[in-house]
């Protein structure tokens, strides 16, 4: 088996959605036989941060047609690395821009991208979620070709199933290869935009370790102090679903899920939040997920360890009064 491994870079550091993936990776096959693939116009410096980590070799994808993110200039570059390395695994973390060009990708090599992969078994076999979460499909590759995978945010812990380079017998960074496509500006057909903007991170979320989240079913922001009372008492971070930041509630930055911020405290606790697939994403590598939902069908309560089915009105209060009165 031998894995190449994409890595996406953001503002010149390589995203942690990328170290996940090469967990994910790294249940495909051991860290030599890895090899992870950088790609623009100057990848000296992501290059190196990539070396660094297990891998077995670094490769980095260099064109100056490459300096912006497009669609077309990602696939032709990656298809002639393919066509010159033949893996028999691609594996990507399921990000918007391997979204856009992955499956164009693997369109070349007759092939599908297994998309938002959160599950790798012996196979190997890989689980999706089907139905906003409510099933889960399982998916094999067959054929020839290479098997094209991407893996959900949150899905594989960075590190955690990665031998270190010294329990592994590396002598240091892995090596280094520069492969140089052919690219014309004319294959180059689309002319990018503003890249999505995530929401900004000037609150660290991803480092506290507890952190009381609140959705929708907090009804206004008036309420609102009612988390912040029992995130205080438990010396929490606030958090919140998506619609709580989009009306304005809280700041962006305090947004978990697909489309901010990735978390995986000790302890979450979910008030008022359906549990919705781009909600999961985000905290569903907390250690202990505790949820508080009046409808006990919620699909929070499927990912959760503890759940109150109850009026959060009632509860939060409640729940306040006791952690203070047990410090
Ligand atoms: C491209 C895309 C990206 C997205 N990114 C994100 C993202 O990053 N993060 C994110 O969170 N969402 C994201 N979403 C939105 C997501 O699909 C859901 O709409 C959102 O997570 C729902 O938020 P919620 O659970 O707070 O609200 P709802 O789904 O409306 O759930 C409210 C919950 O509160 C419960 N409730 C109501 N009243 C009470 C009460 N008194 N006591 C107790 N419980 C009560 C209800 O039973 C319900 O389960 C994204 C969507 C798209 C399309």
């Amino acid at each position: 088996m031998s894995v190449l491994l994409v890595l996406e870079e953001s503002g010149g550091k390589i995203k942690r959605a990328s170290w996940e993936a090469l967990a994910a990776a790294n249940r495909l096959a051991p860290a030599q036989e890895i090899t992870a693939v950088v790609i623009g116009a100057e990848t000296e410096a992501l290059a190196a941060e990539a070396a660094a980590k297990p891998v077995g070799k670094v490769v980095r994808v260099e064109h100056p047609l490459l300096n912006t993110y497009t669609a077309d200039g990602f696939s032709l570059a990656l298809h002639q690395l393919l066509q010159n390395q033949s893996p028999t695994q691609v594996v990507f973390p399921h990000t918007y821009q391997v979204r856009d060009y992955a499956p164009a990708l693997a369109c070349k090599f007759g092939q599908v991208l297994i998309g938002d992969v959160i599950a790798i078994e012996d196979g190997p076999i890989f689980t999706r979620q089907l139905l906003q979460g409510r099933l889960t499909g399982t998916y094999r590759h067959s054929g020839d070709g290479p098997c094209f995978v991407s893996v959900q945010a949150g899905a594989f812990r960075p590190d955690s199933n990665i031998a270190a380079p010294e329990t592994q017998g590396s002598a240091g960074p892995a090596p280094i290869e520069l492969f140089t496509p052919t690219l014309d500006p004319a294959q180059i057909r689309t002319k990018p935009g503003e890249p999505f903007r995530e929401s900004a991170q000037t609150v660290d979320l991803g480092s506290a370790q507890r952190i009381v989240s609140v959705g929708r079913g907090i009804k206004g922001a008036e309420n609102l102090p009612l988390i912040e009372a029992l995130a205080g008492a438990l010396g929490a971070e606030l958090a919140a679903s998506r619609p709580i930041c989009d009306n304005g509630w809280l700041p962006m930055a305090r947004q978990v899920g697909s489309s901010g911020q990735t978390v995986a405290p000790k302890l979450y606790l979910a008030v008022g939040i359906s549990g919705a697939i781009q909600h999961l994403v985000g905290m569903k590598g907390s250690q202990c997920i505790v949820a508080i939902n009046k409808d006990r069908d919620a699909p929070i309560f499927e990912v959760a360890d503890y759940g109150i089915v109850g009026d959060l009105f009632e509860v939060v209060p409640a729940l306040t009064e006791a952690v203070k009165a047990g410090r």
